[in-house]
């Protein structure tokens, strides 16, 4: 181990002794294993062996040695820890394996590929940070606003360190700040190619955990970790780009390309959801009054859309979607998001008008006048909108089956939980199953 300070300060550091192999799980969340660096170019050469078994929504122990090659683009140091990391994909019999996240968004890009296609993503990942004392009674160590810079602010520091420790993890940060929650906060790092973000997401997970914990806080990214509070969202940023070139850029405005992308989107919406907000507590965020989209429909300035078209300049054309989660698998929503927006550009689909009226504020009647649907109030909801769904079903490939059967579960576990303790199944308070299931995600 180094001492922060050294490394921060630039000073010299020791070189890392052990390499951490990391892949996710089917929930997103990174699973791996460390070996000597001296293995490592062995590992690069030929693979690591393991018993895939207990990893939560891989497969059962019929068959369950797996492989894993690295992806030596994505080695990185971190120095902190005195160690380094890389991704890599999981194999079985010499095959990609079916339900390896990473390996679902590697198939779907190719699929983006053979239409000359090249995606970019870009997001908005927000957390909370708190204190805990032993129970599930979260304390907010600061009762700062949205974008208060210092009287209310106690956690500006943390927040700049994560930005400094990101760096040594090939992120980009781009702008940091308090969120309108107490306590939650947002640190959007630059866009990259697709597989790369979602690389990327995972590892500023992972960091923003690490320096919360060295500062005996607990960072969590669940979507709605406190009932009458901001949830927490992960914005996209996506555009594609052709032969080079952004390929949203029209004459006036947004090309043809991205409004048959976006209308893919609509489309596929509520099967979307799913991906996007695969919790029980993503939809304790999806309600009115607090920022988070609960109705399907797009706009230029308006916040209450689930799909805005941000001002733009030269390359900077962009949609972005604003229901997603930091909860969600990043590989597998951006496979779902990415071959539903590919769907509507295919069988160029459009998107209808704009909404620039504040949707939360409209009567149903108006609503119901224009078109504009609701998205699934439930995970159960989204799971049914999601068997319906063949597009966004197909775009998981072999790991649809894997997915469904874990999330079933989970629903199931969830109502379970809610029956013992008398609860209604449409309740928006957040339980302590939630809290005991996802804080740490
Ligand atoms: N926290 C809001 C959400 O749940 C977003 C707030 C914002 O970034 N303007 O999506
Ligand atoms: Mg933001
Ligand atoms: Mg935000
Ligand atoms: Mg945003």
């Amino acid at each position: 181990m180094n001492d922060i300070s050294t490394v921060l300060a630039g000073g010299e550091i020791k070189k890392p002794g052990f390499v951490q192999l990391v892949f996710v799980d089917i929930n997103g969340v990174p699973k791996g294993m460390e070996i000597p660096i001296e293995r490592y170019d062995e590992a690069v050469e030929d693979g690591i062996s393991f018993d895939g078994s207990s990893i939560p929504g891989f497969q059962g122990i019929e068959d369950s040695d797996l492989m894993f090659k690295v992806d030596p683009e994505t080695y990185t140091e971190v120095p902190w820890e005195g160690i380094a990391r890389v991704y890599g994909h999981v194999y079985q019999n010499g095959k990609p394996y079916r339900a390896d996240p990473r390996g679902v968004l590697r198939d779907a890009l190719e699929e983006l590929e053979k239409e000359g296609f090249k995606a970019y993503i870009g997001p908005e990942p927000e957390f909370y940070l708190f204190k805990k004392n032993g129970t599930w009674e979260l304390q907010l160590p600061d009762g700062g606003g949205y974008f208060d810079l210092i009287t209310l602010d106690r956690a500006r520091e943390v927040r700049r360190e994560i930005a400094l420790y990101m760096q040594y993890l090939g992120l980009k940060p781009e702008v940091l700040h308090h969120e309108v929650g107490n306590a939650q906060h947002e640190i959007n790092f630059r866009y990259d190619e697709a597989l790369r973000t979602a690389d990327n997401i995972v590892s500023f997970k992972y960091t923003v955990k690490a320096v919360a914990e060295m500062r005996g806080l607990y960072a969590t990214f669940m979507p709605k970790p406190l009932y009458g509070f901001p949830g927490n969202g992960m914005h996209l940023h996506i555009s594609l780009w052709k032969d080079g070139k952004n390929a949203f850029i029209g004459e006036d405005g947004l090309s043809e390309t991205a409004l048959h992308f976006m209308a893919g989107i609509l489309k596929h919406a509520k099967a979307l959801t799913a991906l996007t907000n695969p919790t029980v507590n993503s939809y304790k965020r999806l309600v009115p009054g607090y920022e988070a989209p609960v109705y399907i429909s797009w706009g230029y300035r308006n916040r209450s859309s689930l799909i805005r078209v941000p001002a733009f300049r030269g390359n900077g054309a962009r949609i972005e979607y604003r229901c997603p989660d930091p909860g969600a698998n990043p590989y597998l929503a951006f496979a779902a998001v990415l071959l539903a927006g590919l769907d509507g550009i295919k069988r160029r689909l459009e998107p209808g008008d704009y909404v620039e009226t504040n949707v939360y504020e409209m009567k149903e009647e108006e609503r119901e006048r224009l078109g504009i649907d609701t998205l699934p109030g439930s995970l159960s909801e989204a799971l049914d909108a999601l068997r319906k769904d063949k597009v966004v079903r197909k775009s998981l490939g072999g790991a649809y089956g894997n997915f469904m059967k874990y999330k079933e579960a989970e629903w199931d576990a969830y109502t379970e939980y809610l029956e013992s303790k008398g609860l209604p199944e449409d309740t928006k308070k957040v339980t302590e199953w939630e809290l005991e299931r996802y804080f740490h995600l």
